[in-house]
């Protein structure tokens, strides 16, 4: 039976690196009929805090990805290593017992002096051995890597035949006591316990895996199957990073990215489909998800393209369900859309104007304000942009036979309907008193909206009404005076 686990260590929010990898273990075991184990590995006490194990237990169940046992499942217990100290001692008096492990007692101080040795004669610095035979009862507590144990080599899933040389590993330390295990033998005995077939997760871990492999076999236990996931990349290339990049999911959700669409980007992050296909559902992605697709080199985390599948789910959702898609989106325009009208709202969020620009949910307040706000201030240089080469007679003219036009029409505010009727009486501006485009309909819109960036003119007027139109095109006749 497929098996494989997600284990954080709660040491930070949830990270957009362990989302990745819990959504590819999820997919790979949903694809093989498998079973995702959820644990949580705390044994750096003085770095776990149950505030962010709370964070990253309620992220990874929030995103749908949580898997099938574990620490998230109401009642379950042993999925902390807190909770499993025993085992590790037991597990550790074994390995002492069958004299594959032995108490260190060297000091800091002598250790220091030996790779300082090392490093002169430029040898790669590893443990010499001296307390090898010393059956000391006490101490750290090492690995004994048999003699004659050769190169570890394993068949990496994404990476192909991968093979680390004896000479680059010495007896490294397990526990710090014999109940103080540390992060190699604990993840060991949970993957053994825990019966898991395949250990899915990032190049970060690499050059764990020779260790744990040896610890594997010193336990007398079969390792699992290994695929190492290429690592995130911030877009000059160095690894992804606090400084260059949001890292935090809950950042993500604030802004307004869906958790759909984040998985779907995130699927993307170092895997793709032969045809390029991009936007998926969670349930697709299980279908096509395969490791040998799985790519080795990094992969960039690209903002661009995550907001691009952001505002394509957004675009969806609001075409199929607006009565469910307001519901969501609520949070962020309540309060901070100058109006509380439901149905309006709704209407201009279904308006193919708009269609396609929220990339975020976080965008909507800023995509509606204009349409109820007061007017801002603007400036004769906005209004009058030079490269149109408006005179200021041209502006009179223009708003002048605006206000002409808007006077003969009549529409209903907010009626979507009447976008083209308004558009083209505007357009017909042009024609009639000899100009560009931009010489009249850039000034209309500046006048309407007062901003540099906006919606059309024509979709402005709707929704601001005939009356309030009037009363922009009045004012900017005044300003233009
Ligand atoms: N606790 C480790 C981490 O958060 C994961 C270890 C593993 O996947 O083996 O990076």
């Amino acid at each position: 039976m497929t098996r494989v686990r997600i284990p954080p260590s709660p040491t930070g929010l949830l990270h957009i690196g362990t989302v990745r990898t819990a959504l590819y273990n999820y997919l790979f075991a949903k694809q093989n009929g498998g079973k995702m184990v959820f644990r949580i590995e705390d044994t750096d006490k003085e770095r776990s805090t149950k505030e962010f194990e709370d964070d990253i237990v309620n992220g990874l169940v929030k995103l749908g990805i949580a898997g099938d046992e574990g620490v998230h499942i109401p009642g379950d217990k042993g999925y902390r290593q807190s909770e499993r100290t025993d085992v590790y001692t037991a597990d550790l008096k074994k390995l002492l017992d069958e004299d594959k492990a032995y108490f260190c007692g060297c000091t800091k101080e002598r250790l220091e002096e030996m790779r300082n040795e090392q490093r002169a004669k430029k040898l790669a610095p590893r443990y010499d051995g001296e307390c090898a035979d010393k059956k000391l009862t006490e101490g750290v507590i090492r690995l004994r890597i048999p003699a004659d144990r050769g190169d570890i080599k394993w068949n990496d899933l994404v990476r192909g035949e991968t093979i680390i040389h004896a000479k680059e590993l010495d007896d490294f330390v397990i526990a710090r006591g014999i109940d103080d295990p540390l992060y190699h033998l604990t993840v060991v005995a949970d993957d053994h316990d825990m019966e898991i077939s395949h250990i899915i997760r990032g190049e970060d871990h690499i050059s764990n895996t020779p260790k744990q492999i040896l610890l594997f076999e010193a336990l007398g236990w079969e390792p699992p199957e290994f695929a190492h996931l290429p690592l995130i990349l911030n877009e000059d290339k160095s690894k992804l990073s606090k400084r260059k990049n949001k890292v935090s999911i809950d950042d993500y959700l604030a802004e307004g990215y869906l958790p759909e669409a984040l998985l779907n980007f995130l699927a993307l992050l170092g895997w793709n489909t032969p045809d390029e296909q991009e936007i998926f559902s969670l349930d697709e992605l299980a279908e096509k998800f395969t490791l040998d697709r799985v790519h080795k080199g990094g992969a960039v985390f690209d903002v661009k393209k995550l907001d691009w599948i952001n505002g394509e789910y957004i675009k969806n959702m609001i075409a199929k369900d607006v009565d469910g898609f307001y519901e969501m989106a609520k949070v962020f325009i309540v309060g901070n859309v100058p109006t509380e009208d439901e149905a309006l709202i709704k209407k201009i969020l279904q308006d193919p104007d708009f269609e396609g620009r929220f990339k975020k949910l976080s965008d909507i307040p800023e995509g509606l304000a204009p349409l109820f706000s007061e007017l801002p201030d603007y400036s004769m240089d906005l209004i009058a942009r030079e490269k149109f080469q408006i005179t200021p007679e041209m502006l009179k003219d223009v708003m002048n036979k605006a206000i002409e036009v808007v006077n003969g029409m009549d529409w209903e505010k907010g009626d979507s309907n009447q976008n083209q009727k308004i558009s083209d009486a505007f357009v017909g501006i042009v024609g009639e008193l000899g100009l560009k485009n931009g010489q009249v309909l850039w000034p209309i819109r500046v006048a309407l909206s007062g901003l540099e960036r906006s919606p059309n003119f024509a979709t402005l007027a709707v929704y601001l009404g005939k009356e309030e139109v009037l009363k922009r095109l009045q004012a900017a006749l005044e300003k233009i005076g």
